[in-house]
């Protein structure tokens, strides 16, 4: 996986993703990260990016050309146009769903904003995907493209030594993950449940499953709508609402 970062902030992408299991997998070669100033390619006195809006408001805004260039900078390496994402708190909401889709690319182009953003005419004409990390306004979009870089890379094979890790933890199948526990077999009073102590691994499965769906109910029930689940298991979760209903009605 090839990710190319246009930013005017090339050390933060560098060294945010210079660390850690990004890191590694960037000295393994499994990813290859560039990150590409944009200020690199201003052809004026003082690199200048960006300028005034047209119409006033407050401000600046990141002019075209030079994102323009930097974008066919890389077209020109690559001998293809590859997908641009904008990072923009007006794209659509990163989910996971969207990580595991685009680690199926061989590149990925991010294009990270600053000041009030950028020139419209250019994201026009390169930018491919609007997305935005949350509802929230940023400074910039390097924080938002190393989110979604961190992201995309745990669905990338051989990224994460133990790949079944990505694809069994939240948001698989469209559930939260169960709770996990490590040692000591006691805590502050708490101990690990039971049945995760057995070494009966259907047991321990179907434990998971279970708090996997109890979690997702509890915290994140508009997940539901789209889980693959079995009619058992939508029985199940009817017989928990059921439940949590009889047990607030109680405690009035
Ligand atoms: N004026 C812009 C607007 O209202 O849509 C916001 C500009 S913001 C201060 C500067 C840059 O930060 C944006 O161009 C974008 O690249 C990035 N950014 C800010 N919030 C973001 C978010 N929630 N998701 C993704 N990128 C974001």
């Amino acid at each position: 996986m090839n990710f190319y970062v246009l930013t005017l902030f090339p050390d933060m992408i560098t060294q945010g993703m210079n660390t850690s299991i990004t890191g590694r997998a960037i000295a393994k070669g499994v990813l290859n990260l560039e990150a590409i100033n944009i200020r690199d390619f201003a052809y004026n006195k003082h690199q200048k990016v960006d300028d005034y809006p047209y119409g006033g408001g407050a401000g600046m805004l990141m002019q075209a050309e030079p994102v323009y260039l930097s974008y066919e900078s890389i077209v020109k390496r690559v001998g293809k146009r590859p997908r641009v994402v904008y990072l923009t708190p007006q794209g659509r909401v990163f989910n996971q769903k969207m990580a595991r889709e685009m680690a199926l690319e061989e590149e990925i182009v991010f294009l990270c904003g600053h000041y009030e953003g950028i020139d419209e005419r250019v994201l026009e004409e390169i930018v491919t995907d609007y997305v935005s990390i949350g509802d929230y306004v940023l400074t910039g979009g390097e924080l938002p493209a190393m989110v979604m870089m961190d992201s995309i890379s745990r669905m990338v094979p051989g990224v994460l030594n133990n790949q079944e890790s990505g694809e069994t933890e939240s948001f698989a199948g469209n559930l939260l993950e169960y709770p996990q526990y490590s040692r000591p077999e006691e805590w502050h009073g708490k101990k690990v449940p039971e049945v995760l102590l057995s070494g009966h691994h259907e047991n321990v499965a179907k434990w998971r499953r279970e708090q996997a769906i109890v979690r997702t109910l509890k915290n994140r029930p508009d997940l539901l709508k789209e889980a693959d689940l079995t009619n058992k298991e939508w029985n199940f979760i009817r017989q928990l609402k059921k439940q949590w209903k009889e047990e607030q009605e109680e405690a009035l």
